[in-house]
């Protein structure tokens, strides 16, 4: 086999940096959209198939509406940041399924899922679009593929590489719902800290830009802290998205250049 030489080396890094837009913050991912995207738009059509999808109109209708004006922010932003070719790889689609647990995810390319319980902790329009506009932009900012791309889940990421070829139903479904908490709460892996604030941050810009009141965010964090009792059950998104005091304030003190940022982005201006 042939040596890697140095240069080789950094050109093969400096090929697997990107940086991800808005937040500027070097990421590492090696996992291409080419292999990842389809196997998660298969993943997300064996989990509708295998769970009840909400016969609530009007829930559904108001949860995809604001999926859509989301959704519409985020490629409005990508168009006008020489980003056409990714915007076109999105596959945006949102559901809600009947299930009590409290979560919510979306997998890489715009599968978004809201389980029922989530909804009185989101409580309003705006808590809903606030959560949404978060889960968004996990996937707009890549942290899946980026998860997968990091050490300690060298194995899931080469399994996921591999997911193309897979026959194995079950291995790869604990694959998914590892690394994206779409399970009920068991061996999920949290997302880093850094991520989450990047997600809350980039998800309030995403929001306000689809006409949303920024102010609901902290709100709803506030109420997920408040119903993760002790010996309460069904809060699976905590088990992916820890909360605590600093999230909150970093969210209220954002807000402000959150506001800024989004009718800069509707404007057209980076
Ligand atoms: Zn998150």
């Amino acid at each position: 086999m042939r040596k890697i030489t140095p240069l080789l080396l950094a050109i093969l890094l400096f090929e697997m940096c990107s940086t991800v837009p808005i937040s500027g913050r070097k990421r590492v991912n090696f996992v291409s959209d080419s292999k990842v995207l389809p196997a998660s738009f298969a993943q997300y059509n064996t989990f509708l198939a295998a769970h009840t999808i909400s016969k609530n109109s009007s829930k559904t209708k108001q949860l995809k509406d604001i999926g859509n004006k989301i959704a519409a922010a985020v490629d409005r932003f990508m168009r006008a940041n020489n980003m056409v070719k990714e915007a076109e790889t999105y596959q945006w689609d949102f559901n809600l399924v009947e299930d009590k647990t409290v979560n919510a995810w979306c997998l890489p390319g715009g599968k978004v899922v809201f389980y029922t319980g989530i909804l009185p902790i989101c409580k309003n329009e705006d808590g809903i679009a606030a959560v949404m506009g978060h889960e968004v932009a996990h996937a707009f900012a890549k942290h899946g593929q980026e998860r997968m791309s990091q050490g300690q889940l060298q194995q899931v990421g080469g399994m996921a590489l591999a997911l193309g070829t897979s026959s194995e139903p079950k291995q790869t479904q604990a694959i998914w719902n590892t690394a994206f908490g779409i399970g009920s709460g068991l061996g999920m892996l949290k997302f880093s800290r850094v991520h989450e604030q990047e997600a809350d941050r980039l998800g309030l810009i995403f929001m306000i830009m689809a006409g949303f009141d920024g102010k609901e965010a902290a709100e709803v964090w506030v109420r997920m802290s408040q119903q993760n009792t002790p010996g309460k059950k069904g809060l699976a998104i905590l088990s992916t998205h820890p909360t605590n005091t600093s999230r909150i304030k970093d969210l209220q003190a954002y807000l402000p250049t959150a506001n800024k940022l989004a009718a800069q982005f509707n404007n057209g201006k980076r």
